[in-house]
C-alpha cells in the first residue's frame, strides 16, 4: 500500500497532505542500508554519465555519443550524412537526358544507370551523394548559340528533339522504378522521398525550345514539365537571354509581349518560371509581371565571380517576401567557370557563393542546381552527384545549421513551388482563361 493511500484525502484536493506524525516519520529515518546503497550508486552514475558528456562532447568519442543526444557529430562529413539522410538533395539542373542524347543516341536500353556509366551521374553515385529528387533538364541547343536567330522562323527540329528528351526521361524513370519516381506535383516530391526514390521532374531549358508558341508550353505541361527557363544562350522570341560571354547585344531590351505572355501562362499552369541564362533586363522584367515565385535552376552569384550568367547583387535583392520583391530561389551552379577563375573552382568556392545569397538574398532563397553532365570541367572535391556531402560539411563547417542547410538542400525549392503551385491554384479557380497570342512574325497563323 502507498504511503498516500493511508492518508484522508480527497478527489478535490489529493496532493494536500498533512505533515506525517512521529511514528511514522521514525519508520521512515534513517534510512536502510539497501536504500542508501541504491541512492549513492544513482548518484555516482549520474555524475559518471556527466563527465562523459563533458569529455566525450570534445574529442571523437563526442561523435558517438552526441548523436544519441540528439546532437550532430562535430565531424563536418558525418554531420553531413545525418542531415542529409533527413533532408536530401534536390538539384534543380541535371543534363543525364543530354549526354543519353550525345553518347547513346538516345537507346535508353543501352543506358545501364545501375552501374557506373561516363559523366557525373548514375544509381550508385545518386545514392552515395544522398540525392533525393532532380529536375532532368530537357536540353536542345541554340541554333546559334552566341547571336539572334535572325526571327526565329528557320526550319527547326527542336520541338521534336525536346519532345525525345523528354521521351528519353520518362524511359529512364520507368526502367528504374525502384529509384525513381516521375514527380509532377511538391506532394510528388515528398512522398517519393518518404519512400526512399527520387523524386523526378522535367524542365525545359529554353524559350527557342517553345517553337514560338504558348500551346506547345501548354503541351510541354501535359507531358509532364514543371519549369522552362525563360532563355538558353541565345535570345528567342520570348526573351533577351544573357549569352555566354559578356557583350551580348539585347533584342527586346528583356521580355516581348509574347513573353509576357508565356508566363501568365506558366502561372496559370504552375509551370515554374526560371531565369537562369536570361539577362539582367529580363530577369527584373520577368520578376515583376510573374505572380509565381520564381527559380534560377542552376546560377551563381556575381559579386562573387563575374561572368553575365551569374546574378548581380541588384538582382538578388529584389529576392524575397517584402516590398517590392517576390520570393524565389537561387540553386548554385557548380560549373567552373561560372564558380571561378580557371583551376581555382572548389568545394570551398561554391560554398562562397552560397553564402553570398544567402548573405544578399536571404538563407531562405538558395538552393543547389549543379549542371552535372552539362557540364566538361567540375569543381575540386564536387567531381560527381555523389559528392553533396562535402559541400554540405563544408557549410557545416563554416555555422550553417541543419535547418539552414535542409532549406539548401531542397525546403528552399519546395516552399517556392508551393508558392507556384498554389497561384496556378487561384488563377484556375477565377476562370482565367488560356493565352492565345501567336509570334506576330508567324506567317502560317
Ligand atoms: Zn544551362
Amino acid at each position: 500500500m502507498s504511503f498516500r493511500g493511508r492518508r484522508d484525502s480527497t478527489e478535490a484536493t489529493p496532493l494536500l497532505q498533512d505533515s506525517l506524525d512521529e511514528e511514522q516519520q521514525q519508520k521512515l529515518w534513517p534510512p536502510n542500508p539497501k536504500s542508501r546503497g541504491i541512492v549513492w550508486g544513482s548518484l555516482t552514475l549520474t555524475f559518471l554519465i556527466a563527465l562523459v558528456l563533458v569529455l566525450g562532447f570534445n574529442n571523437e568519442f563526442g561523435d558517438v555519443v552526441r548523436p544519441w543526444l540528439g546532437f550532430l557529430p562535430k565531424d563536418p562529413l558525418l554531420a553531413a550524412q545525418i542531415i542529409l539522410r533527413d533532408a536530401p538533395v534536390i538539384d534543380g539542373h541535371i543534363d543525364l537526358p543530354f549526354l543519353v542524347r550525345s553518347q547513346y543516341s538516345n537507346n535508353v536500353t543501352a543506358v545501364d544507370l545501375a552501374s557506373r556509366i561516363p559523366g557525373h551521374v548514375d544509381i550508385p553515385r545518386l545514392i552515395k551523394g544522398k540525392v533525393g529528387g532532380f529536375f532532368w533538364s530537357t536540353y536542345v541547343p541554340c541554333p546559334k548559340p552566341d547571336g539572334v536567330d535572325g526571327d526565329f522562323l528557320d526550319a527547326s527540329w527542336r520541338v521534336r528533339d525536346t519532345l525525345e528528351q523528354i521521351d528519353v526521361s520518362k524511359l529512364l524513370i520507368e526502367k528504374y522504378p525502384k529509384t525513381f519516381r516521375l514527380a509532377l506535383t511538391t506532394d510528388d516530391i515528398k512522398e517519393a522521398i518518404n519512400s526512399r526514390k527520387i523524386a523526378s521532374l522535367l524542365g525545359v531549358e529554353g524559350g527557342h525550345q517553345l517553337g514560338n508558341s504558348i500551346a506547345v508550353l501548354r503541351q510541354y505541361h501535359a507531358l509532364g514539365v514543371r519549369y522552362v527557363t525563360l532563355t538558353h544562350t541565345c535570345h528567342n522570341a520570348f526573351a533577351d537571354s544573357c549569352g555566354y560571354l559578356p557583350g551580348m547585344i539585347p533584342l527586346h531590351g528583356g521580355l516581348s509581349a509574347l513573353g509576357k505572355s508565356l508566363i501568365e501562362e506558366m502561372n496559370r499552369l504552375g509551370v515554374l518560371v526560371d531565369l537562369s541564362h536570361t539577362s539582367d533586363a529580363t530577369t527584373t522584367q520577368a520578376l515583376r509581371h510573374s505572380k509565381a515565385p520564381v527559380i534560377w535552376s542552376h546560377s551563381s552569384a556575381r559579386a562573387v565571380h563575374d561572368v553575365p550568367r551569374n546574378i548581380p547583387d541588384e538582382v538578388l535583392r529584389l529576392i524575397g517576401t517584402g516590398e517590392g520583391q517576390k520570393d524565389g530561389v537561387v540553386m548554385v551552379n557548380f560549373a567552373p567557370f561560372f564558380v571561378a577563375n580557371p583551376g581555382e573552382a572548389t568545394v570551398a568556392a561554391v560554398a562562397d557563393h552560397v553564402e553570398h545569397i544567402a548573405k544578399i538574398a536571404g538563407i531562405a532563397h538558395v538552393g543547389l542546381g549543379s549542371d552535372f553532365d552539362g557540364i566538361e570541367d567540375v569543381p575540386i572535391g564536387l567531381e560527381d552527384v555523389s559528392k553533396y556531402p562535402a559541400l554540405i560539411a563544408e557549410l557545416y563547417r563554416r555555422g550553417w545549421n541543419k535547418y539552414a542547410l535542409a532549406g539548401l538542400t531542397g525546403a528552399n525549392l519546395l516552399r517556392v513551388f508551393e508558392g507556384a503551385e498554389r497561384v496556378a491554384r487561384l488563377l484556375q479557380l477565377a476562370g482565367t482563361e488560356p493565352k492565345f497570342d501567336v509570334y506576330n512574325k508567324r506567317p502560317d497563323l
